[in-house]
């Protein structure tokens, strides 16, 4: 088994969360994330790693490094978001990485630099090891998981591997399944007239009433009849509403925006033709119903057979490292596995687990950052070295 070097991970950790890169899609005027760029090209570079910048936004670089293989073995990428929420609503200074039994605070120390120095951790135990891969070992960090995702997605044109392992927080466990969301917008349509003339107008807020109550029996009714061994059910909830012109005038519009979560088979064609069902349904019992629905984003879910090669050597190199059994578990949140996952990339997710992610008070546990860079390591060497057929 690799020795972890716990005084330089913890130092890599204690370095990145003391850089701000708070997200400028998610937060106005957020720092973003060139710094945390240069300081991991500064990092790959000491640790011998051929390093570049991929400029996916102005000044919003993702660095990509790697370790070329000797020839013949499978590749595998170890990748995570170089960007953190906002710190508005943080009770301390959220840059000052302090460490108090065990556990280092600071915005972004569980979400997820913490995964970040877990994979830091693992590279330079297998050089100080001495290792040579024969497959390539990648390194991807990427922005803007927070928001939208697009470092993921540049990185998968110029990336591809026989595995990755995403190193979000799982509490040192075997994710191997997320859902996938999809967000839309409900417009009903009445007809403005004067508040005395109920012969004319069309109470489109009203109409909006129908459309929540098929919301509230997705929720009661559809959804609980579909259930995922990790995932649960679907779930849908309103997210935003707006109508109404003024108060002695009918609402010619109303727009409900929605979210659905979704399970990793289930698409966001799946959940518009509810809609549209239930539209058509409404209108045939009352032809002044007008409604229209539109998809505006969504990312699909994600899953990974449990006895899938990378999720097995996950395995194996977890029982090595710790004597136990990993759990493999699901997780609700969306994650960047599922762009890796649709752009061909096998992904088990592991990073070290904690408490408050996007919250006032958030730390990462400085022992499962150990683990978790123990089992990446362990698993590194069995999956980069050449296997017999
Ligand atoms: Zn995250």
């Amino acid at each position: 088994m690799l020795n972890i070097d716990t005084q330089l991970t913890t130092d890599y950790l204690r370095q990145m969360v003391k850089i701000d890169s708070v997200n400028p899609g998610l937060v106005e005027g957020g720092t973003g994330e060139s710094k945390m760029a240069d300081w991991l090209v500064k990092t790959c570079q000491s640790l011998g790693l051929e390093t570049r910048l991929q400029e996916v936004e102005p000044g919003r670089p993702n660095v990509i490094a790697r370790w070329p293989g000797s020839g013949g073995g499978k590749s595998l990428l170890l990748t995570g978001h170089t960007d953190v929420v906002g710190v508005e609503n943080m009770l301390d200074d959220p840059f000052d990485a302090r460490i108090e039994d065990g556990c280092l605070y600071g915005r972004g120390s569980l979400d997820m630099k913490g995964g970040l120095a877990s994979i830091l951790g693992a590279v330079a135990a297998l050089k100080a090891d001495g290792f040579q891969p024969a497959g390539d070992l990648w390194l991807g960090f990427v922005v803007d998981e927070e928001y939208l995702s697009i470092g993921t997605d540049a990185l998968v044109r110029e990336i591809k591997a026989d595995a990755a392992i995403l190193t979000e927080p799982t509490d040192a466990q075997l994710c191997i399944a997320h859902k996938g969301f999809a967000w839309m917008t409900l417009t009903t349509l009445g007809r403005a007239a004067h508040g005395s003339l109920y012969e004319v107008g069309v109470d489109a807020v009203l109409h909006m009433g129908r459309l929540l109550k098929e919301l509230e029996r997705l929720e009661t009714e559809v959804f609980p009849a579909r259930q995922h061994p990790l995932l649960g059910r679907p779930s849908a909830h309103a997210s935003l509403i707006k109508g109404g012109l003024g108060l002695s005038t009918y609402p010619d519009a109303c727009t409900l925006q929605v979210e659905h979560r979704l399970l990793p088979d289930e698409t966001p064609a799946d959940v518009m033709g509810l809609w549209e069902a239930a539209i058509i349904r409404l209108r045939t019992s009352d032809p002044r119903f007008q409604a229209t629905i539109k998809l505006d984003f969504e990312r699909p879910g994600y899953e990974i057979a449990p006895d899938a090669p990378i999720v097995q050597t996950l395995r194996t190199a977890y029982q090595t490292v710790t004597g136990g059994e990993p759990v493999t578990m699901g997780m609700y949140a969306w994650l960047d596995s599922a762009i890796l996952g649709r752009a061909g990339i096998p992904t088990v997710i592991l990073g070290p687990g904690g408490e408050g992610a996007h919250a006032a008070v958030e730390y990462v546990n400085l022992d499962e950052v150990f683990r978790c860079a123990a089992v990446i390591a362990e698993a590194a060497v069995n999956w980069l070295s050449i296997t017999p057929p």
